[in-house]
């Protein structure tokens, strides 16, 4: 209110009223700031589990879910807690999350009203992991998870996901998301992969911005960051080199070099610091070495001083006692708290214990961690409270109904993501049951996702892991469901668990069928739980192909995802494979839609699709990578290539054209343009890829690098023209100084099967 009175003021007198608000707002926090004892200052660094202050036992809160009193009065009055995550384990309703929220508020209010300091009321900033939509809110719209958003290669769709993710986060009381996922996912077998954009930096760095866009509602660093009741702070995480893991286990050392990390890991993180992301959460685990909670040169002169992040730094769970009893690079939690607090860390997520809490302020008066270091921290949070407007207005679901949340259009644009993402990777048009399918054929379905949601909805859905099928919501539609919705031909369910009996069982569905559809899912995981061994299949779902192609009937095959899994044995015999990654509980509707060819697919793989356990390369590799026993140049044999998804129209690429400019400034650029026909009789949507190839450089040039990309519609019959600039500083690389650097020489530029040159003189 104060604030809108002071804006009206300042428009009326003709001032700039964002640098003033920016000064008011600055001094109100100094002056927050310089009230705080040590104790309060700590617990605005402190962040707790929801269980801590629920009834019952940590990770067994009694049901239904709710706050214990006199634990959640310890948080705020003894500790000073500043910030609180999580969900006790599953998803709540919408009134249940309010409850939380304003019982929260409440508390906080209550203390600080009794202890008279009003101008320190500061409001406990509560933050989720609302992954691929409000995942944690039942009835939260699901969207497809990041890694198939990627693959939609339409960053206006990953803007509008995130937006409506916000939306529904901020509509049950929440106003910070753990969100997205900048790594950059380059070790298919790590089991957070699907959390990626996948493996290219380019890509993770144009969609991580629009999602960074829809999340926070605003470009950039405008209005100093400040956002409105129905956007959340992001969270880019986890800060850096987190899914570069050697052994492709989760939170397993990374060795990088300096090229590595500034080429791959970082552009996706520094391009969400310009566009304003509010908060980073650090990498659990370590690089060559050095634990990332535990160093300095990361989080102090990297990613402040070189990088100009200006936010607030969160640890991961449970990251400082793991500096002891995971890392062992500290004795003991004392010492790993001065660690990482001297480090550069803002707020810690303990989270079930006040061990943090009572530790650092030991240190604090011991001389061991200075006050001035707190006041750094404390200013970026209370800065983010401000920004959120958590002063003012800490519960803004209580005069906003968000009318919106949950709504078909909403359910809607869950839909369009995922048809947008769902890659079709093989149609053998020689074969019988190729796609599309005309209505009225007759569908087995097989595969142990046949007819269970957690396989389309993957982890952190409604729970972490995400297998827990009573949190499915029963109105929504299964592979079977979805099918049977849209097809007037017979569709029937069969052997979802493979064994004898159940096969014999199947044969007679099969045997009425036209076609086998085998859907594969694998076991939504993630983190520690997801690791696995082998890219290949489990015993079960190998047997469930096996058995489907040894019918003789026609199959199609369809993989739900949480990373790539060997497919190389059956691929040949399968008159079609789909990648449906995993599409969230919309997308068997989406799934349905592209087999009956009612939408033309448009997704393209956003990774290398390997054919081997043993060869997991991507595909900016080295030329040297391509080099095979024979000293041919054959070794680079994935089983589909990153970029790689078909139509269902033929898809044309002709004219490319490349134009040079002289800028003003003196620098050059080259327009670059290419015709896409479409040949069929359905309307297409086409992803083009522009990717740069250095002839020549002083340090080895990938065999290609994305540059850019554009998704247009291309209409039966017709033509699209699609259009790029290249820039000089496209051409830049990392060189073996540390610095980008461009080099004289030539660069083929290619276009599908289309390639130009740009060439610079020295
Ligand atoms: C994960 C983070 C997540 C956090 C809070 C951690 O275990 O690594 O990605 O945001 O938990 O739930």
């Amino acid at each position: 209110m104060m604030r809108n009175l002071f804006l009206i003021v300042a428009v009326l007198v003709g001032v700039n009223s964002s640098a003033q608000w920016s000064e008011q707002q600055e001094s109100k926090i100094q002056n927050i700031l310089s009230q705080m004892s040590i104790e309060e200052k700590v617990g605005q660094m402190t962040q707790i589990n929801l269980d801590v202050i629920c009834v019952g036992e940590i990770y067994k809160l009694q049901e239904p879910h709710r706050i214990d009193p006199d634990k959640l009065k310890m948080a705020i009055e003894q500790y000073h807690v500043g910030s609180i995550l999580n969900c006790g384990g599953h998803a709540y309703p919408i009134a249940q999350w309010h409850e939380i929220i304003t019982g929260i508020h409440q508390a906080s209010l209550a203390y600080q009203q009794m202890h008279s300091y009003e101008s320190k009321i500061v409001p406990v900033l509560y933050g989720i992991d609302a992954i691929h939509g409000a995942n944690y809110i039942m009835g939260g719209t699901l969207f497809p998870q990041q890694l198939g958003q990627a693959a939609t290669f339409n960053p206006s769709l990953v803007k509008e996901a995130a937006r409506i993710t916000a939306y529904e986060t901020r509509a049950a009381g929440i106003p910070w998301n753990f969100s997205p996922v900048l790594d950059v996912g380059r070790v298919p077998t790590w089991s957070r992969f699907f959390e990626t954009y996948g493996e290219d930096p380019y890509l993770c760095s144009v969609l991580g911005k629009a999602c960074i866009n829809g999340y926070q509602g605003m470009f950039g660093r405008e209005n100093n960051g400040e956002i409105d009741e129905y956007h959340v702070a992001a969270c880019m995480k986890h800060f850096l080199g987190y899914s570069g893991a050697r052994t492709g286990k989760d939170r397993t050392p990374a060795y990088l070099s300096e090229i590595q990390l500034k080429e791959i890991y970082r552009p996706s993180f520094q391009v969400a610091i310009d566009e304003g992301a509010l908060t980073v959460m650090i990498n659990s685990g370590e690089i060559n070495g050095i634990p990332v909670h535990a160093n300095p040169k990361i989080l102090i002169e990297l990613l402040r001083k070189e990088m100009g992040f200006e936010g607030m730094a969160v640890t991961d769970w449970e990251d400082v006692i793991k500096l002891v009893n995971i890392h062992h690079v500290a004795e003991n939690l004392k010492d790993a708290v001065a660690l990482a607090v001297n480090a550069g860390i803002d707020m810690c997520m303990v989270p079930n214990d006040y061990n943090f809490t009572t530790l650092l302020i030991e240190l604090v008066k011991e001389g061991r961690v200075s006050e001035a270091r707190l006041d750094e921290s404390v200013y970026r949070i209370l800065k983010l409270k401000m920004q959120l407007d958590l002063f003012d207005n800490p519960v803004p679901f209580l005069k906003n109904g968000y009318k919106d949340k949950m709504s078909a259009t909403f359910q809607q644009t869950a839909i369009a993501t995922a048809e947008e993402s769902i890659t079709l990777l093989e149609n053998r048009k020689d074969k019988s049951g190729s796609l599309p399918w005309k209505n009225g054929v007759n569908v087995c379905v097989v595969g142990n996702a046949a007819n269970q949601l957690i396989y389309q909805n993957g982890a952190w859905s409604r729970t972490w892991q995400g297998t827990d099928t009573i949190w499915n919501d029963p109105s929504r539609l299964t592979t079977v469901q979805a099918i049977q919705k849209v097809n007037s031909g017979k569709t029937v369910c069969a052997l979802t668990q493979w064994n004898e009996t159940n096969a014999k069982k199947a044969k007679k569905l099969a045997k009425g069928s036209d076609v086998i559809l085998v859907c594969l899912g694998e076991k939504p995981s993630t983190e520690k739980p997801g690791d696995i061994d082998d890219l290949n299949w489990g015993k079960s779902e190998r047997q469930t192909i096996k058995w489907a192609l040894s019918t003789g009937k026609p199959v199609v095959l369809v993989l739900f995802e949480n990373r790539p899994r060997l497919v190389n044995d059956w691929v040949d015999q399968c008159a079609a494979v789909i990648m449906a990654y995993q599409p969230g509980e919309w997308g068997n509707m989406a799934l349905a839609n592209i087999l009956f060819g009612k939408t033309n697919p448009s997704g393209k793989l956003p990774f290398t699709y390997p054919r081997y356990n043993q060869t997991l390369l991507t595909y900016d590799h080295k030329h040297s990578e391509e080099l095979d026993p024979n000293f041919g140049n054959k070794a680079f044999n994935p089983q589909w290539p990153f970029g790689y998804g078909l139509s269902y129209s033929e898809l044309i690429y002709q004219n490319i054209e490349i134009q040079e400019v002289q800028n003003a400034t003196g620098t050059r650029s080259w327009n670059v343009s290419v015709e896409v026909k479409n040949n069929g009789d359905q309307n297409a949507k086409e992803s083009v890829l522009v990717y740069k190839h250095d002839r020549v450089a002083s340090v080895t040039p990938h065999v290609k690098k994305l540059i850019d990309f554009d998704k247009k519609e291309v209409l039966a019959h017709s033509m699209t023209k699609f259009s790029f600039v290249i820039d000089q500083e496209d051409l830049k690389f990392v060189g073996a100084n540390g610095q980008l650097i461009l080099e004289p020489g030539i660069w083929d530029i290619y276009v599908g099967n289309l390639s130009t040159t740009i060439e610079i003189k020295p």
